[in-house]
């Protein structure tokens, strides 16, 4: 069977070397991993997820009496808060998640990204995903790189028609580099190929799988008071569900996918590596 998102992260690791723009990225601080998304239906291919941020400022929730502009009701205090996930030590700054068997089946002929590019190979999708999904990580400060939109504000979580222009010619920038096609041609494979290639498609997993490390509600304690606060206010105690906070190597597990589901791998595992094939 192919180990899917340790082929990611080999292919990372390679792109970082050959592409300057993306050269600051530390390979050992992102952690891919697979998370279950069905071809043909709607969601992404992948994401980026950082949990180096800080933790949040103080909040509250508040309600308002809408006749008087009252305030007659807040939650407690909380923060938001990054989990830690740290594989052998090492501190993860950045969470990179696939959607499998969706990102397999991705192609350049049933997508916008067509007009991107013209004379490439459908596979190139993929690459550009991934290619995507590093340039989201920011090079100057903690979490997710921001864009000037249009109205001269930053924001996180959006793309300027710049973004996707950028990432183009980074993913053309290292198809030029003469890296091993031995690293990426993996991508070449949709999911029913890599099946029958492979015998199965694996792919790192959290334990608590469907479910992976996100940032979490934590009230403070103990609760600040409110200047000036009215007794009348009512106060409504968060309903947080107690949530993980560190993750280790222990937290993954890998999991073999198929079209429908993903199941734990069970009994030895010997990962078949890609190898090159002369056309
Ligand atoms: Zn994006």
């Amino acid at each position: 069977m192919i180990h899917y998102t340790d082929h990611i992260s080999q292919l990372i690791r390679d792109i970082v070397l050959r592409v300057p723009a993306l050269s600051f990225i530390q390979p050992a601080d992102v952690l891919v991993f697979a998370r279950l998304g069905r071809t043909g239906a709607d969601g992404p291919y992948a994401t980026c997820h950082s949990l180096n941020l800080p933790p949040s400022e103080p909040g509250y929730y508040f309600w308002r009496d809408r006749e008087s502009g009252r305030l007659t009701r807040r939650s407690e205090w909380f923060v938001t808060k990054s989990p830690s996930v740290s594989i052998a030590g090492h501190e993860i700054k950045y969470l990179l998640s696939f959607t499998l068997p969706r990102f397999c089946d991705q192609s350049l002929l049933r997508s916008y990204k067509r007009e991107f590019y013209h004379d490439s190979e459908p596979w190139v999708a993929k690459l550009d995903t991934i290619v995507h999904e590093l340039y989201h990580i920011d090079p100057e400060e903690p979490g997710i790189r921001r864009v000037t939109r249009a109205d001269g504000e930053y924001s996180a979580r959006m793309h300027s028609p710049g973004f996707f222009q950028e990432v183009v010619q980074m993913v053309h920038q290292y198809l030029a580099s003469g890296p091993d096609p031995a690293v990426y041609e993996f991508l070449r494979d949709d999911f029913r190929q890599l099946e029958a290639r492979y015998g199965g498609v694996v792919g790192t997993t959290f334990r608590t799988f469907p479910s992976y490390p996100q940032r979490y509600v934590e009230p403070l304690s103990p609760q600040p008071a409110v200047p000036g606060e009215a007794e009348e206010v009512a106060l409504e105690r968060l309903r947080v569900r107690p949530a993980r906070t560190r993750y280790t190597e222990a937290d993954l597990r890998l999991r073999r996918f198929t079209a429908q589901a993903a199941r734990p791998l069970r009994g030895r595992f010997t990962p078949v590596r890609h190898e090159h094939q002369a056309a």
